[in-house]
């Protein structure tokens, strides 16, 4: 059977983006293999209706929803390649099976390499985060740290700065800022430590303390990190979707690339603001751009 669309990448842009096709009577099909970016946290915040929703209950309603539309196919495993073939895409899962479309939704999402300190992974989703519009109102006026490993550390301090007024800037011994940034950030009160961290310490993901390599050891309640983004799956690039000198596929307001009948939502895209209420709003453009084309094709 060739389906109107394979959707890859079940979070909210893949989802978002079945709902759509599903109600616009379009047989598609989803696939995830639930290693979300966000799994990592308790709660997603920001989302009207569903601030403070666990990620896990928000997929449960998502699912739920899409249950009510019976052109909806959806499949728990990994899509290991894609490719275009007599004019239509053929995704293949994991398991072997085969499924031909004539569209694709890459909604793979991302992943993150967080700043080289050891333990780092222990705190990040539980008191270290990476976006203070998610997680800076549950950090709001705390004793807070960020730990930077590149130049954008000083914008996000910058930003950091609206919900704590104490804060600390770790470079991890790397050289990140200039005279003028030090002394930007000194005449607010924050203080730089250019140091190495040697150590976080804390219990169940909440961070209590920082240490340094020449023995100091300060406070801290949370903070911030900046982590570096890949693409969670080679399929961008498998497709040869066109990226940019960022990494960012090229693409349209819609979701379409550079190549015709593949579209992008999410995380995916690499384009910020990385949000769960933007990822869903970009699968719905991906799916109205996706129905958009077939119709002018078909009618
Ligand atoms: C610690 C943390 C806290 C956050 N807090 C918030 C918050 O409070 N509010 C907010 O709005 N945002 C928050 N975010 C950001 C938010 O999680 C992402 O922006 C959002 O999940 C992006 O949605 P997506 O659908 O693009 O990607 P994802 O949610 O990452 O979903 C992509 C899905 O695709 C699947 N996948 C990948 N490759 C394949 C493949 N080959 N085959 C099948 N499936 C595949 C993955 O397993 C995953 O399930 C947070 C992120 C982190 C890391």
């Amino acid at each position: 059977m060739l389906l109107d669309c394979i959707i890859i990448g079940g979070g909210p842009a893949g989802l978002n983006a079945a709902l759509v096709l599903g109600r616009a009577r379009r047989n598609v099909i989803i696939f995830d293999d639930n290693k979300p970016r966000n799994a990592v946290t308790h709660q997603s915040n920001g989302f009207i209706t569903r601030d403070g929703i666990a990620p896990t209950e928000f997929r449960q309603f998502a699912h739920q929803d899409l249950r009510k539309y019976p052109s909806i196919l959806t499949r728990q495993e990994r899509v290991t390649t894609v490719q275009p073939i007599n004019g239509v895409f053929q995704a293949v899962s994991e398991q072997g099976y085969s499924f031909h479309a004539r569209s694709v939704i890459l909604a793979t999402g991302l992943k993150e390499t967080l700043p080289a300190v050891r333990g780092i992974h222990d705190y990040y989703g539980k008191s270290l985060f990476s976006c203070p519009y998610c997680d800076g109102w549950e950090l709001r006026d705390k004793p807070l740290v960020l730990i930077a490993d590149h130049e954008s550390a000083f914008f996000l301090a910058k930003k950091v700065y609206q919900w704590s007024r104490d804060l600390m800037f770790c470079t991890n011994g790397i050289p990140l800022l200039t005279f003028e940034q030090k002394d930007k950030l000194y005449r607010r009160g924050i203080r730089v430590m250019e140091q190495k961290i040697t150590a976080l310490i804390g219990a169940g993901g909440m961070l209590k303390q920082i240490q340094f390599e020449d023995g100091t050891a300060v406070d801290r309640a949370g903070g911030f990190v900046t982590p570096g983004w890949t693409h969670a799956s080679p399929l961008v690039d498998m497709l040869a979707c066109q990226t940019n000198e960022m990494g960012a596929v090229v693409k349209d307001h819609f979701g379409r690339t550079s190549v015709p009948g593949v579209y992008v939502a999410g995380d995916t895209s690499f384009q910020p603001p990385a949000q769960v209420i933007v990822a869903a709003g970009e699968g719905c453009k991906a799916a109205i751009a996706v129905n958009t084309d077939l119709v002018e094709a078909d009618f």
